[in-house]
């Protein structure tokens, strides 16, 4: 008879397991797509941090934001230079550094590379809405927790910026704001990455993540 004891396995590590599945299954199939345009992982990394940024961005910089070393990053970019993707200039910030940017052939790349199928977005036509935007939250909160452990590098996003007024209409169907864009958000907006995020300092952070992380109920 099969032995089954229901508390062998705790629920952080089911979820764990789980993850690590759909995990496996975004790198075999995106690396199918990046082998088709000769990229790796890091270099598609690339890639995508270069195209989102307006202002120009330096290797140490690249580097922070990837959470590699300086000399990974530079090897990165000198294959992605190779392939005529990404080219140096002067950065309009520090004349003494190099600033990355993308030639014509790199935002070719990026556009192709973002319009293939992603069988992990197909993934989630198994949750309902309501289902998904609670994951999303959830990612979210997980996403910040590891960047404040250094597991992560800490990115721009809305729960650490000046803008963002978390459940300024709370109970609506978009119950955040962006002062910047003047607009109302729902969770599933929340951006992880955004060219005009505003980092606050630390203080106004915890007090935006404590304001974030607790909702308020219908009695407050
Ligand atoms: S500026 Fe960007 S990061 Fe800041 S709240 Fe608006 S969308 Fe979010």
């Amino acid at each position: 008879m099969l032995e089954f004891n229901p508390l062998s396995v705790s629920l952080p590590q089911a979820l764990a397991s789980a993850l690590r599945r759909l995990a496996h299954l975004a790198h075999t199939s995106s690396w199918d797509q990046w082998a088709v345009q000769r990229l790796t992982p890091t270099q598609r990394r690339i890639l995508d941090v270069v195209a989102s940024r307006r202002e120009s961005l330096t290797l140490s910089a690249l580097a922070r934001e990837l959470g590699v070393t300086p000399a990974t990053a530079s090897d990165s970019v000198g294959a992605l230079e190779s392939k005529g993707l990404v080219q140096k200039r002067r950065s309009d910030v520090d004349g003494r550094a190099l600033a990355l940017m993308l030639t014509s052939e790199g935002q070719s790349s990026v556009t192709a590379l973002a319009a293939l199928p992603d069988p992990l977005q197909n993934a989630f036509g198994a949750l309902t809405a309501a289902e998904q935007e609670i994951f999303y939250r959830s990612a979210i909160k997980m996403i910040r927790g590891l960047q404040e452990t250094g597991a992560l590098p800490v990115s721009r996003m809305c729960v650490r910026c000046r803008h963002f007024e978390p459940f300024r209409t709370p109970g609506s169907a978009y119950p955040h704001y962006c002062e910047l864009a003047s607009s109302p958000l729902a969770d599933r907006h929340l951006r992880l990455e955004c060219p005009e995020q505003e980092a606050g300092d630390e203080e106004e952070q915890n007090l935006l993540w404590e304001k974030f992380s607790s909702p308020p109920t219908a009695e407050s």
